[in-house]
């Protein structure tokens, strides 16, 4: 979601809260934000909501700009989903490399201007640029390790290990494979649905790349027949 010169800080911090805390009831104790270093702003919003201290990090890191013009911090919200999921650093947290805090949702905060020679004045309008990942949090709500074992994906899979005569989560390789024809047939139905058809240049090529590549995985875990209009019929019926 976008705000061009209309709600900033003070009004998307609370809403994001609200958002994660009482409309999905995510426990609010396992939820981690990171700022920018010398966002105060931000920092003060969030202990206003109820953040505990210990659970806001500052990170130089979160800048988002891209060369001159609109530029600014960002504060991003994750879940710590236990420590049988981290590295077990003493330096693990959000932003670690690991899988234990997953981002659910960055707030970036377009207020300043970066001009040619290198300042940063403020901007008049201030925006909002925020993304939450909706496959992210239906895999915390679902209790789900990873975005393919939820609703949005896994019925294709499920198709997929009836073709082959396979099953999900014994070998990896098979696994990767099934994951590809899952994400695969997914943009493919959708492309196809949004009238791109296959051709050599331009997104007709990425959806003819992605329809061999669904087909050479189905190969590799040994489906030698025609399956992915059945895996498309399975898109569909998920998604009408
Ligand atoms: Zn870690």
């Amino acid at each position: 979601n976008f705000s061009f010169g209309d709600y900033f800080k003070k009004e998307i911090i609370p809403w994001s809260w609200e958002f994660l805390t009482k409309e999905l009831e995510l426990p609010a104790d396992k939820l981690w934000i990171t700022i920018h270093t010398e966002d105060d702003e931000a920092h003060d919003l969030w202990r206003e909501v109820g953040v505990p201290e210990e659970h806001i990090v500052r990170l130089a890191d979160n800048w988002w700009e891209i060369g001159s013009g609109p530029c600014g911090p960002d504060s991003e919200i994750h879940i710590d989903l236990g420590p049988e999921r981290g590295c077990g650093k003493p330096t693990c947290g959000p932003g670690c490399d690991c899988d234990r805090y997953l981002e659910l949702w960055n707030l970036v905060f377009t207020q300043f201007n970066q001009m040619p020679d290198g300042t940063y004045p403020p901007l008049k309008s201030k925006n909002i640029d925020t993304g939450a990942g909706l496959e992210r949090l239906a895999s915390v709500i679902q209790g789900k390790p990873s975005n393919f074992e939820t609703d949005l994906m896994f019925p294709i899979i499920e198709y997929a290990c009836k073709v082959a005569g396979v099953e999900y989560g014994k070998d990896a390789d098979t696994d990767v494979s099934l994951k590809v024809i899952a994400d695969h047939a997914r943009s493919m139905t959708f492309m196809i649905g949004d009238g791109i058809l296959p051709s050599n240049e331009g997104r007709g090529y990425v959806l003819r790349r992605i329809l061999r590549r669904a087909v050479r995985h189905g190969r590799l875990i040994g489906i030698n027949e025609k399956f992915l209009a059945g895996a498309v019929d399975v898109v569909i019926s998920m998604f009408g």
